[in-house]
């Protein structure tokens, strides 16, 4: 899909396994396509960190030499796009401080929404910041709390709101810890594997496939798991949070269809989005040759959509994968050359089609618009667009980059007057409800297509 929606961050850990910074490397690899602005990781022992953070993709942060420079049995890594702070390298993370009871380094997934109140805060008491990120407040808070580990991280947590997947890796003069954490209200997707005699630790299920490690545990919201040279203890932070809300974003959008995101197979998931899209065009008696997915996000719920329906599935569109952050556009323009460049259509399969196409959001518009003169262009006759999700509404404030609501072509127009804009014969959303179906009455976090926003949003 898309030209904005993107991915927050990914966070990925090991405990206790050697070559701990190589197994890191590739757990974000699996995890590149939740950012890709940046990566970083920091190793320990409990005498020393090291660390290297850079801007670019994994494989180009980080070679072999580099890798072997991290030394010890204990890693943490980010890949990160720029949700809050700008793109320097200052801002990448783990984000790694000294202080005389030893050293910390922290990986985060989200966004905390009264950052910048505790930034100012802090800095009128005499923090100098580092970075423009809002991750930093908790190193500084962790610095000016006392107490054992737990403590500390209680302290320190109770203070800031918003969404928090955390690794903190710390170590002081008697030993090394790692603590993988999740926020009360549970925002972000964090999971704990096993692997050889120790643990990893990531954003996502898909990592684990990569690195070997096994299934064990999604994190409960609030729940800490804190490794420490003698074992492993589960605990719940001291804040509390009403409810429970997870993105149903992951589901819909971000995480990988292999993993398993808050308990549930993230491609079943999407399978059943696309059924449901069917079975209501099936009573409305929709009349069509073939049903297609936008690639790749749309795709798992076109099949979906096939297997609800008995309409054949066909790829009307080919994607580029290999197009890197930035890329030279020719000085002589190319009609929709940004779309071009990502998605080719099939003229084969389109002409004189009447076509479902699947997807799984519209956001300005401007992309859905393209893709569909594209596939008109190819010979498609009739264009029936899916999305499914309900329309978007209103901006994420836990760790996703979207657009301001302004921007947001549901947020303004009716369906129908988007479906005109899009030059689609006709348009379907999922509604509310049938989120509510799909998430089997679950309490999840849904504010960009409600407004419900659980955690509230920044002041500042
Ligand atoms: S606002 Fe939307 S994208 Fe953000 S956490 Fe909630 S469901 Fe996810």
């Amino acid at each position: 899909m898309k030209s904005s929606w993107r991915e927050n961050c990914g966070v990925f850990g090991i405990w206790k396994v050697p070559e701990a910074a190589h197994l890191n490397y590739l757990g974000l690899f699996a995890l590149q396509h939740r950012g890709q602005e940046g990566a970083g990781i920091v190793s320990g022992t409990h005498e020393s960190f090291w660390g290297r953070r850079s801007s670019g993709l994994v494989s180009q942060v980080f070679d072999r030499e580099a890798l072997n420079q991290l030394q010890g049995e204990t890693a943490i890594g980010h890949v990160r796009y720029s949700t809050v702070g700008n793109q320097a390298d200052k801002n990448l993370q783990p984000l790694w401080v000294q202080g005389e009871w030893g050293e910390l380094a922290v990986a985060h997934n989200g966004t905390l929404t009264n950052a910048q109140e505790l930034r100012l805060e802090l800095e009128s008491q005499g923090s100098v910041f580092q970075s423009s990120v809002d991750t930093e407040v908790i190193l500084h808070l962790f610095a000016r709390t006392k107490g054992s580990f737990r403590e500390r991280i209680d302290a320190t947590l109770s203070r800031v709101a918003g969404a928090f997947s955390l690794l903190i890796l710390y170590r002081d003069s008697k030993e090394l810890r790692l603590a993988a954490i999740k926020d009360p209200f549970g925002f972000r997707p964090l999971c704990v594997g096993r692997l050889q005699e120790g643990y990893a630790i990531g954003s996502e299920s898909c990592a684990f496939d990569l690195v070997g490690a096994s299934w064990e545990a999604e994190l409960e919201a609030g729940e800490v798991y804190e490794f420490h040279s003698k074992g492993v203890d589960r605990w719940k932070l001291n804040s509390k949070a009403p409810r429970t809300a997870p993105c149903v974003f992951e589901w819909i959008y971000f995480s990988r269809p292999d993993s398993n995101s808050f308990g549930r197979s993230v491609y079943e998931f999407r399978k059943q989005t696309g059924a449901l899209l069917a079975e209501r065009d099936q009573r409305a008696s929709l009349r069509a040759d073939l049903v297609m997915g936008v690639p790749d996000s749309g795709i798992p719920a076109a099949i979906g959509y096939s297997q609800q329906s008995g309409l054949p599935f066909e790829m009307g569109l080919i994607r580029n994968h290999y197009i890197g952050r930035t890329f030279i556009e020719p000085h002589q323009s190319i009609r929709d050359f940004r779309v071009k460049i990502k998605q080719n259509p099939l003229p084969k399969s389109l002409e004189g089609k009447r076509i479902v196409v699947v997807d799984d959001s519209i956001v300005r518009g401007t992309t859905s618009r393209k893709i569909n003169m594209l596939l008109r262009e190819a010979g498609a006759r009739e264009i029936h667009l899916r999305i499914a999700a309900p329309p978007t509404i209103s901006p994420c404030y836990y760790g996703i980059d979207t657009p301001t609501e302004n921007e947001l072509i549901a947020s303004k127009k009716s369906i129908e007057e988007i479906r005109d804009f899009i030059f689609a014969d006709s348009l379907e959303y999922l509604s509310l409800e049938d989120l509510r179906q799909l998430t089997q009455g679950a309490s999840v976090c849904h504010a960009c297509f409600s407004k419900d926003y659980p955690s509230g949003i920044p002041k500042l």
